[in-house]
């Protein structure tokens, strides 16, 4: 059995030091906004390269804390893609606004950046590009774009911690990145967390308030606020594991180098392509393969942890009924939807298990054509 992901095997390198570091704050009695949150969120500006952070309960807050903090909410149209994971539209509904979307570059999986402007109307307030499964969007067009039409730009970096456009970190171009702690996430804690980045004063005061009740003085509440404060020991282990995320984030593109040249004779495996001038962490190594479903159910059987992220694009999800986004709507988005697979991605997974899984995977594929031809 190949995982898509071991934690455990990440664990067993880190262990003792994140033991340590939560004892320590179990001893200490201070177990919410206390020292190991100040000093992550510093750590993590300075990680960045932006002027501010502020940790959060989720990923998921800290798009709706950012959309809150930049006043979007009713009638207020917000930009961004179906390719994504639901946090992202979730939290655009959250504040009361309406997700508009445009259609994804099928060779980048990202916003088609050429297809925003477009998408603009008078209610049209911000952009929230998603950098998904590691890799940087085209911010230059998107800045660009939003520049001209007086748009916010929130970078939703969940899966993209450390990854760079043009030298620069992404969630440090918008007026403020998000960042989740998920477990599963390039740096995750043990435990939901989560974390905006930004460059405004202003701003961070403000989902400083937001986070907890809003108000910035105790019991002095200014608006209405959500209690969404990350934890001293989430923000302990947190602390030991951002430690190792550039040597973490490197393992993880050597992977996606390995597989590059694991598929270079397959024809059938449409690797993923990277922007020029980008450093993609590879939150998930994704492929676009044929008869993917069959392939899928075959890999499954064969022991290979493969992943469809994610198997319903958003406009066609009930939720999102609503806005009458039929299917049709976003072609690439829609055929990219039913050829993606994830593969086994993390820094621990070895050269003979990717070797295993590049031969399964071709294979499963050999056998998904031959059974169609019959
Ligand atoms: C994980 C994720 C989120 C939400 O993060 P949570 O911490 O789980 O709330 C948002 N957007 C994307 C693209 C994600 O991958």
């Amino acid at each position: 059995m190949i995982p898509i992901l071991d934690s455990k095997r990440q664990y067993a390198t880190i262990g003792a030091e994140v033991e340590k570091a939560v004892c320590d704050v179990l001893r200490s009695g201070s177990y919410i906004l206390g020292p190991n949150t100040k000093a992550f969120e510093q750590e993590m500006a300075d990680f960045i390269g932006c002027k501010y952070t502020v940790g959060l309960n989720s990923g998921t807050d800290a798009l709706h804390l950012a959309l809150r903090a930049l006043n979007i909410g009713a009638g207020d149209e917000v930009i961004t893609v179906a390719f994504t994971f639901v946090a992202t539209t979730e939290a655009i509904g959250i504040v009361g606004a309406k997700p508009v979307f445009v259609d994804i570059d099928p060779d980048t999986f990202n916003i088609d950046a050429s297809k925003i402007e477009a998408a603009i109307t008078p209610r049209t307030k911000a952009i929230i590009p998603v950098h998904l499964y590691g890799q940087p969007c085209d911010m230059d067009v998107i800045m660009d774009v939003a520049k001209r039409h007086n748009l916010h730009v929130i970078e939703d970096c969940c899966q993209a911690i450390g990854a760079k456009y043009k030298g620069q970190m992404v969630g440090t171009f918008g007026d403020f990145g998000c960042l989740s702690f998920y477990p599963t996430k390039n740096l995750g804690g043990m435990g939901d967390g989560g974390l905006i980045m930004t460059n405004s004063e202003a701003l961070r005061d403000r989902v400083v308030a937001l986070r907890n009740h809003g108000g910035a003085i105790r019991y002095h509440h200014d608006e209405i606020g959500v209690n969404s404060r990350l934890d001293e020991i989430q923000s302990a282990i947190l602390r030991v594991k951002l430690k190792h995320i550039d040597e973490w984030n490197a393992a993880r593109r050597a992977r996606a180098e390995k597989y590059n040249e694991l598929f270079e004779n397959c024809p059938d495996v449409q690797t993923p392509v990277e922007l020029p001038n980008t450093y993609c962490v590879y939150h998930q190594y994704t492929v676009k393969i044929p008869n993917r479903d069959e392939v899928h159910k075959m890999l499954q059987e064969r022991g290979i942890g493969a992943m469809l992220y994610y198997p319903i694009p958003l406009h066609l999800q009930k939720v999102h009924e609503y806005l009458g986004v039929g299917k049709g709507s976003l072609p690439h988005t829609e055929k990219d939807t039913e050829m993606v697979i994830s593969l086994p991605m993390f820094p621990e997974l070895t050269e003979e298990e990717q070797v295993t899984v590049a031969e399964t995977l071709i294979d499963c594929i050999e056998k998904s054509k031959s059974a169609a031809a019959v």
